[in-house]
């Protein structure tokens, strides 16, 4: 596919699309774009984490019976079929597009591939190895407990669990929701280890990937993955269902690479593409203080102004933005040496 259709191409190969990103059109009056925005919001990612969802309801879960206590035996089968399930979904992500590369840079933010870009702040000094260690050996498994503890609490009675019979409407109207709720909660969370020692601490270790590629997407520490899949969390303060719960969690986990792909679509004919709607994601990676929620389901980040809809005009929202922070730091830093 001819990319240059679709965007533009810098001097050093870096590619922006031409389309501007944009919230949800209900916030913005736009009601003629709501068909397509909601065939959007539904197909294809929110109907692949639903059919990954009833696929651990129906295959994977063992009897609530049998999660009224915490055992190995049933945590171990949910850690492996989770470890598989990414090993196969980011796998086949990094294999077709970062090792086999089969679409070349066409539609790819960056034009370089981290395996090209070794650096000492990672494990091995490589961004791959580093990025699936920690996927693996961390990410993973703070997902299982918290998946395990969730499902443990609906079983043995807290939470309020309504039935499909009865609540249908209500549970369909709170699948609609969920990837609301992620927005809300992600964006939270992310604001909130964005801040001072937190950063240094906890999230820079995400942030290494500043070209992030599918591995990243679960590179995290260890606070930041527990306080991510605690997302899950919600469905037991809010009168919900485990099947819904599942689903808030496995959007979350399984839905990780969208923001980490690093193309803007992902061609899958000569002449069909997918959108990989990475680009919200992509821009936060790059500039750090710029949208940290999701693409504006609920817009959080236009309302608190760190909103970056990949335009030279939020560019130069940006900096001014970034110039007023150092000026009020340096006053601030000014007023401490005054005082002293
Ligand atoms: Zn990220
Ligand atoms: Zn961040």
């Amino acid at each position: 596919m001819d990319d240059l259709k679709f965007g533009t191409r810098d001097k050093r190969g870096n590619w922006t699309p031409h389309k501007p990103l944009e919230i949800a059109p209900f916030w913005t009056g736009k009601f003629s774009s709501m068909g397509a925005w909601l065939v959007g919001y539904i197909w294809p990612h929110n109907t692949i984490f639903m059919a990954v969802t009833l696929a651990y309801w129906f295959l994977v879960l063992p009897d609530f019976e049998v999660m009224k206590t915490f055992s190995w035996d049933w945590m171990l089968w949910l850690h492996a079929v989770n470890s598989a399930g990414i090993f196969l979904l980011y796998g086949s992500v990094e294999l077709f597009y970062y090792v086999k590369r089969k679409q070349g840079t066409r539609f790819k933010y960056n034009h370089k591939f981290p395996a090209e870009n070794p650096s000492d702040v990672f494990w091995f000094k490589s961004q791959n190895i580093d990025n699936f260690l920690r996927t693996f050996l961390i990410s993973i498994p703070l997902w299982t407990l918290v998946e395990s503890a969730v499902l443990w609490a609906f079983a043995n009675g807290y939470g309020i669990w309504l039935s499909p019979e009865d609540h249908w409407l209500w549970l369909v109207v709170l699948v609609f929701l969920a990837p609301a709720i992620h927005e809300v909660h992600f964006f939270c969370i992310h604001w909130l280890i964005h801040q001072g020692a937190l950063y240094r601490h906890i999230h820079s270790v995400h942030h290494n990937s500043i070209n992030p590629s599918p591995w990243s997407s679960m590179s995290m520490h260890p606070v930041e993955a527990t306080l991510f899949f605690a997302e899950m969390a919600w469905h037991l303060l809010i009168p919900s269902n485990p099947l819904v719960a599942l689903f808030q969690l496995t959007s979350t986990a399984y839905g990780a690479i969208v923001g980490h792909i690093g193309f803007d679509k992902l061609e899958i004919t000569e002449g069909q593409a997918m959108d990989s709607h990475a680009y919200t994601h992509y821009l936060h990676h790059k500039y750090f203080e710029v949208n940290y929620g999701g693409d504006g389901v609920i817009p959080l980040d236009k309302w608190f102004g760190t909103w970056h809809d990949g335009t030279k005009d939020a560019d130069e929202r940006m900096k001014e933005r970034f110039r007023k922070k150092k000026e009020r730091a340096n006053a601030r830093k000014a007023g401490q040496i005054a005082a002293e």
